[in-house]
């Protein structure tokens, strides 16, 4: 094959799915990854990298689709930038989804593995966001249909999500299935209204506008908090348009705004204002409950988070004596959930406002054996602290996507706890870490959950138990 870039491999079957949403396909003994193709797709590529073992590119014909794929159901399919899945029947998102993991534990750990538990798929593959962030703009992302019609101006006010890889276009969504009514409805009745009132939308390009985002979390407990962000006071419109939303939608329990005068979204900075209700909801996993304010951290995927921490609870093996440390423990949700089979918990996280929220969620579960502090895990877990707060029988970690810091891992082999449970939303540097465990821990069970069905985005949880020999 040649070195040029232009190349067009043509007639490509696609053979397998292989990591991060793409799939793979051999030309010539080389590997190239796929771009928005699936497995049994006959395709046209055009290559974007060529390498010398390997190259990637995306489809630029069809030739022929693959036998199983389905109807995606959602009419913003292929230009909005979530759901990129739903052309998969769902049977087989999981499939690939249990084999990646197998695969990066081969691949990457090159450890002995025991045979994998079933992938846990969600009973409901639609409306399971409990949070979705919406972004208003003046200006609209337009389909390569819309751009041939010369008609069809960009500058619209519009209502959704920013289309992948463009941050000053919003794509207007109709319906989105992420999340149950009344969330369109919101969604619609605030853009209408805005536009009918000739409030303006935010020009992020600009900084001009006033309109900006706008939040939704649904709990399994029906509250309902919105938050809507504007980018400067203004009082009146303000008013006319936070009381318009509660006539038209009561159900919701907490309506915030914020005034965000930066130019990027971000809010861990912005201080939200109730305008209704108490300023925050309440979520359920199991019988706990978890106070949610418009700021905190909480797992999107309710029912999937509770599936996801009874696994991690059964691989704990709590039978009430035991001292557990839940690292990244955010607000304090796993240890909290395992709270009642141990003796004493201590949570370490970075964040302290998501420590504050998990005393704070401790206390409202009238937990008094649950201990958290703020920092940076590799710092706070040393040997002095491990002596004062109790040597760990049971280590939980639940990292963020870059996986345990170097540093982290090796303090967890100094502390000898005899089992570590390893929650990943990122086998490939899961399966790195357990590389490094190896010395120690061998792995005694491994079990994925799709917390995010008709996205390529996976969760597994790995329990670790010393060698017997060390
Ligand atoms: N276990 C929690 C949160 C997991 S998300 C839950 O299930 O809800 C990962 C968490 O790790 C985030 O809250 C993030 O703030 C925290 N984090 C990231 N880097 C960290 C570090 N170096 N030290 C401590 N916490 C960190």
């Amino acid at each position: 094959m040649k070195k040029n870039k232009k190349i067009i491999l043509e007639k490509v079957l696609v053979e397998d799915y292989a990591a991060e949403g793409k799939s793979l396909a051999h030309v010539d003994g080389k590997v190239i990854f796929i771009d928005k193709a699936v497995p049994g797709d006959v395709v046209d590529i055009r290559l974007l990298k060529n390498k010398k073992d390997w190259a990637a590119g995306h489809p630029v014909f069809f030739h022929s689709y693959a036998s199983d794929r389905v109807e995606p159901f959602c009419s913003h399919f292929g230009i909005c930038g979530g759901c990129k899945w739903q052309m998969l029947p769902y049977p087989k998102q999981l499939q690939y989804k249990q084999q990646q993991v197998a695969d990066q534990l081969q691949r990457i750990g090159h450890i002995q593995l025991p045979a994998m538990m079933p992938i846990v798929g969600g009973e409901e593959q639609r409306y399971y966001r409990n949070k979705l962030e919406f972004t208003f703009a003046n200006k609209k992302y337009l389909t390569n249909d819309e751009v041939k019609m010369k008609e069809v101006s960009q500058y619209q006010n519009v209502a959704g999500f920013h289309a992948p890889g463009v941050f000053d276009k919003v794509v207007d969504i109709d319906t989105c299935y992420l999340q149950h009514e009344p969330t369109n409805r919101i969604r619609k009745l605030v853009k209408h209204f805005a536009i009918a009132n000739g409030y303006t939308f935010y020009d992020i390009r600009l900084h001009t506008g006033w309109l900006r985002t706008m939040q939704v979390r649904l709990c399994t407990t029906s509250q309902l908090m919105v938050n809507i962000v504007v980018a400067h006071q203004q009082e009146v419109w303000l008013k006319a348009l936070l009381d318009y939303v509660m006539k038209e939608e009561p159900s919701i329990t907490t309506l915030l705004y914020t005034i965000n005068q930066k130019w990027n979204d971000s809010m861990y900075d912005q201080t939200p204002i109730a305008w209704h209700g108490p300023g925050y909801v309440m979520e359920k996993l199991e019988d706990f409950v978890f106070k949610i304010g418009p700021k905190s951290f909480f797992q999107t995927n309710t029912k999937q988070a509770e599936n996801l921490y009874r696994i991690t609870r059964s691989f704990a093996e709590l039978n009430g004596t035991q001292t557990v440390y839940d690292l990244y423990c955010g607000t304090g949700s796993i240890g909290i959930f395992v709270s009642a089979l141990a003796k004493k918990i201590i949570g370490v996280e970075l964040i302290d406002a998501a420590i504050q929220d998990a005393k704070e969620n401790a206390l409202l579960n009238k937990i008094t054996h649950a201990h958290f502090f703020t920092g940076d895990v590799a710092d706070v877990c040393t040997e002095d602290f491990f002596t004062k707060h109790g040597r760990p029988d049971v280590i939980i970690t639940d990292p963020p996507r870059a996986g345990m810091h170097e540093k982290l891992v090796r303090q967890i082999l100094a502390m000898d706890a005899p089992i570590v449970v390893y929650v990943s939303c990122n086998p490939a540097t899961q399966a790195r870490d357990i590389k490094l465990l190896d010395e120690k821990y061998q792995v005694t069970k491994m079990q994925p959950v799709d917390m995010f069905p008709h996205t390529h985005h996976i969760e597994n949880v790995v329990q670790l138990k010393k060698r017997h020999n060390i």
